[in-house]
């Protein structure tokens, strides 16, 4: 943004932004028929009659689709519409076969709610206005040809839940933040991939400006389709800077639609809006209206995993764990199973946390691996935590040697270690042999150390430790230095 406005924004205008969010539900099948879901397939090849929109198709709700859409209500605090309808929401476009799209309208199946973020300011709630179920357009495609537009219809009737918020963020940070929580947050209860280079999950910003302290909101404009969380922040960015710079200018802001264009971060006009759109809604008479009982609706309530906000918390109260160390575990689900998992086998919860966050996830991520395919067991990470604790191997040599070794295979770390000649050594009559030798080549380090210069301790011990190739034990090393050194 440029500094003149980011001046103007802190000190004369207040942001205001709006996100309306799409995300893709992970079912099987579409929204109202049988047709497979799944992204990347030969174009029009999951196109039965019903998603042609062909006469004489009747379309039946996909009861999984519901369940997902109630998931997430629930994950972000809404109050669940037990009454629901669809409806048929009329305009034309060449990749909406059927002449209209089918939209939940005066009844969004989740009602308010909020999602938690966490800015440099702190905690604060972003309030819902709503989540409706809807229906997604097929895919037009205007690069394949020089003088056709291709359409691709096997994405038409892909169930999709639109994320509404209120008019409640006040910074291209918190847009990112918000979004960043709730592509966690779809993927931990499992509704969604949120993939958004795929277009899993999509972004449309409605931005507007108004003078600090003002009350009523400004005009807005809609950024559409953004398909990055980087994008949607460098958007909303550039959005506040022109509207700043208008009406510092003497001009007005219109109510448009507007693209992103990624090339140089700024946006472009689609159309101006003057007034909303007729769409005709009418309940659909192909589709029954579904009731959702109040038994059903607190099934998938316990049905539902710990949320990662509330295990950020539990982490930190009930394990002494770092607030970094909790939001690094609950970065995404398959992490927190498995320290969850690991947790059954050890109580040593900074250990579990410093290896899953450190040379465990460091080994995942140099492999193309993830905490979703691992094969290290947690049993197995216990035991190799247990014999660094019992001082049989030191962190050191278990990380680098040991571990890469169980990434791939499930050994006992222990035997492991001794058929790799890795136990430390603790017997203290072999050691202390390589004290003195240790002691005997440097003479003048000696001299210097009874002299007081104490930190000369950590030279000894790194002279024991190439002595004996690594496998002095370094705590039992110390403690003999220091009693010989004494004298
Ligand atoms: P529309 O009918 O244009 O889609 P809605 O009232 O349904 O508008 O709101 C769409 C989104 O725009 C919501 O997320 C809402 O919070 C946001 N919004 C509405 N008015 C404003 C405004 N003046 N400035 C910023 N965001 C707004
Ligand atoms: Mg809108």
């Amino acid at each position: 943004m440029a500094i003149f406005a980011t001046m103007l924004l802190n000190n004369k205008y207040e942001a205001v932004i709006g996100l309306e969010v799409h995300a893709q539900l992970q079912t099987a099948s579409k929204l109202f028929c049988g047709d497979s879901i799944a992204f990347g397939a030969e174009p029009n090849t999951h196109v039965s009659p019903v998603t042609l929109g062909h006469p004489g198709t009747l379309p039946k709700t996909n009861k999984k689709a519901v369940e997902y859409a109630v998931k997430l209500g629930l994950a972000c605090n809404c109050e669940i519409e037990s009454y629901n309808y669809f409806a048929r929401k009329n305009y034309f476009y060449p990749d909406l076969p059927k002449g209209y799209q089918i939209s939940q309208h005066t009844t969004p199946i989740c009602l308010g709610g909020f999602v938690k973020i966490k800015t440099g300011e702190g905690e604060r709630n972003v309030q819902l206005n709503r989540i409706h179920m809807e229906e997604d357009a097929g895919k037009s495609i205007h690069d394949r040809d020089d003088d056709y537009t291709c359409v691709d219809l096997n994405r038409a009737g892909t169930p999709l839940v639109e994320i509404v918020t209120e008019p409640d963020l006040h910074s291209s940070e918190e847009a990112y933040q918000y979004i960043t929580e709730l592509r966690r947050l779809v993927r931990w209860i499992g509704i969604c991939d949120g993939n958004m280079e795929e277009g899993s999950l999509r972004c449309d910003a409605n931005v507007s400006v108004r003078l600090k302290g003002e009350k009523k909101l400004g005009v807005k404009v809609e950024v559409k389709n953004l398909n990055s969380i980087r994008n949607v922040k460098k958007a909303i960015d550039h959005e506040i800077d022109r509207m700043i710079t208008i009406i510092e200018n003497g001009g007005t802001i219109t109510q448009q639609t507007r693209s992103f264009n990624a090339d140089d971060d700024t946006t472009f006009s689609l159309r101006d809006k003057e007034e909303a759109n007729d769409y005709r809604y009418f309940p659909d008479p192909d589709l029954a209206p579904f009731h959702l009982t109040q038994e059903y609706i607190q099934k998938i309530k316990s049905s539902l995993p710990a949320l990662p906000n509330q295990l950020i918390h539990q982490y930190q109260t009930e394990f002494g764990l770092s607030e970094y160390d909790a939001m690094q575990l609950c970065d995404e689900k398959h992490t927190a199973d498995f320290f969850q998992s690991t947790i059954q086998f050890t109580k040593h919860y900074k250990a579990v946390a410093n290896w899953i966050t450190g040379p465990v996830r460091q080994y995942l991520h140099e492999h193309h691996q993830s905490f979703e395919t691992i094969i290290l067991l947690p049993q197995t990470l216990a035991a190799l935590i247990k014999i660094v604790d019992d001082g049989k191997v030191n962190f050191s040599v278990a990380s680098s040697r040991l571990l890469p070794l169980l990434m791939q295979e499930n050994k006992d770390p222990l035997q492991l270690a001794e058929e790799l000649n890795l136990v430390q050594i603790s017997d203290s009559n072999e050691l202390e042999t390589w004290v003195n030798e240790a002691i005997s080549k440097m003479p003048d380090k000696v001299a210097e150390y009874k002299k007081g210069k104490k930190g000369l301790i950590g030279l000894f011990v790194g002279e024991v430790k190439k002595l004996s190739k690594g496998k002095a034990d370094p705590k039992i090393v110390t403690a003999l230095l220091q009693e010989k050194l004494r004298q």
